[in-house]
């Protein structure tokens, strides 16, 4: 956001673009929401968009492009091999990240694929701040395993440490000593954790742990699909950093780092990845994977008009007042919230507003799936579509029973110059409606429960009439209202 003072005192995120092209919603009436909500099996991903006044699901694919993204990408140069679009996606990446070498894949995932495919080995250990479930996912079917060294900050709902994503130095040391650097294929720092609520990593810590991955001479990897918002936490929270411009912070961390992978359906505001490499022998390592798994060199299996839009879309990545409408909106969602009384996530995070369900929902035991139950409430409360950080999005155990998740979390997740202010509002609105009626709802249970990704695809019902009731007390409340 621009500096710019409110004269009544009042402090609010302001949009700094306007909007040209619109998308008509629909909100239907609760009953229809509670009947929608059910046969979507209480999931939120098996909802249709349609019936979706608010999608908070993601942040993934779906941010809003600007005006000069769409222009550029009437000039895609469409060619198999040497297009021209290619030379300027490689460019801009060079430009940003300062490294000589550059492979595009078709998302985050495919990089993630080509990395553990080039360079994980059965019984190898691959420390990282925290894990993202399709990282995870490469590295243990090559039979290697991962190591979580996030600071125990990160993992408690609420302090006022502003770098909850930090590694932990001493632990790393302690892991490379006991399981010996030669099976360690790479360090992997992921700017702004996803699965701990979008929290940052410091500028500090990220030379720290380069510092620690020089001495032990160990390959250093940047997970950058959330880097937009950590770097805008840095620039606000880290003191020597708040007179350094966001493009001169990205060169700082970009040089601590060996490889830089990326997701462009969160970094670049549109849809692909790509993986930039300081040395040669990384890029020869890579390089022959990429026709295998994702496109020819030069495209990767991302459209044209795609990588067009990821060139403009890097540059705007690169300008703090668009990178900051994200963090502030979220900011003002949680504290909303919190002032309300409403147990939320603190300090906010990047990517989403994340609600702690295991307070919300105290009367609702883990086996119940409170975060699940919230989401489908939320839905029926008001139309908005959240998804659920929990035991829910966790496997079972070998043995049948359930994996109990650390954190309990609704993630409302805030696609970027999507939604505007008042309809902020209206899900903080909805969210307080719920908090204040909470007794009314109750648990979940499978009635169709798949082994992998159960959260994508199970089907659940509720536990007794709550829905009901909760429609009932809806009607009381809000009369005719939708
Ligand atoms: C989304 C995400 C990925 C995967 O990217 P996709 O484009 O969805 O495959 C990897 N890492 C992080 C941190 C992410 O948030």
């Amino acid at each position: 956001m621009a500096n710019v003072k409110f004269h009544s005192g009042k402090q609010l995120p302001l949009e700094m673009h306007k909007v040209r092209i619109v998308q008509k919603l629909f909100l239907p009436p609760v009953e229809e929401r509670r009947r929608l909500m059910n046969e979507a099996g209480n999931n939120t991903f098996l909802l249709q968009n349609r019936d979706v006044f608010m999608d908070m699901l993601t942040d993934s694919g779906v941010n809003a492009m600007s005006d000069l993204q769409q222009s550029a990408m009437l000039r895609a140069d469409d060619a198999y091999a040497g297009s021209e679009t290619y030379n300027r996606m490689v460019a801009k990446v060079r430009e940003i990240f300062g490294m000589t070498y550059f492979l595009p894949v078709h998302q985050g995932r495919a990089a993630e694929n080509i990395l553990a495919t080039a360079y994980v080995k059965p019984g190898d250990v691959v420390p990282m701040n925290f894990h993202f479930t399709t990282t995870k996912a490469h590295i243990t079917r090559l039979g290697g395993s991962v190591e979580e060294l996030i600071v125990k900050e990160g993992l408690e709902p609420v302090n006022d440490c502003p770098f909850k994503g930090n590694f932990d130095i001493p632990r790393l040391e302690a892991l490379i000593a006991k399981v010996g650097p030669e099976h360690i294929p790479f360090v992997r720092i992921e700017a702004g954790t996803n699965l701990v609520g979008g929290q940052p990593l410091s500028l500090q810590n990220m030379r720290d742990v380069a510092a620690v991955c020089r001495k032990h001479g160990l390959r250093l990897i940047l997970d950058a699909s959330l880097l937009q918002d950590n770097l805008y936490f840095i620039k606000a929270r880290e003191a020597e950093c708040r007179n350094m411009s966001i493009r001169e912070i990205t060169a700082e961390i970009a040089s601590l780092m060996d490889i830089i992978y990326f997701s462009a359906r969160k970094l670049g505001f549109a849809r692909g990845g790509g993986i930039s490499m300081r040395h040669r022998e990384d890029e020869l390592r890579m390089k022959e994977l990429i026709p295998l798994y994702e496109g020819f060199l030069t495209y990767g299996g991302m459209s044209v008009r795609e990588m067009e839009a990821i060139v403009v879309g890097l540059d705007e990545s690169m300008d703090e007042d668009i990178i900051s409408q994200g963090p502030q909106f979220i900011e003002y969602m949680a504290k909303e919230l919190h002032r309300r009384g409403v147990p939320v996530i603190l300090p906010a995070g990047g990517l989403g507003c994340h609600v702690n369900a295991t307070e919300f929902l105290s009367h609702i035991p883990q086996e119940q799936y409170p975060a699940g139950a919230l989401a489908a409430a939320l839905y029926i409360a008001g139309g908005v579509r959240g998804m659920e950080r929990g035991t829910l999005s966790e496997q079972r155990n070998e043995d049948g029973s359930e994996r109990f998740a650390e954190l309990e979390l609704l993630r409302l997740a805030m696609p970027r110059r999507v939604y505007t202010l008042s309809q902020v509002e209206y899900a903080i609105d909805r969210v307080e409606w719920l908090w204040k009626n909470r007794a009314l709802v109750g648990g979940l249970r499978f009635v169709e429960e798949p082994k992998v990704l159960r959260f994508f695809f199970g089907r659940l019902e509720p536990i007794g009439d709550w829905q009901d009731r909760l429609v009932a007390k809806f009607r009381e409340d809000f009369g005719d209202s939708l």
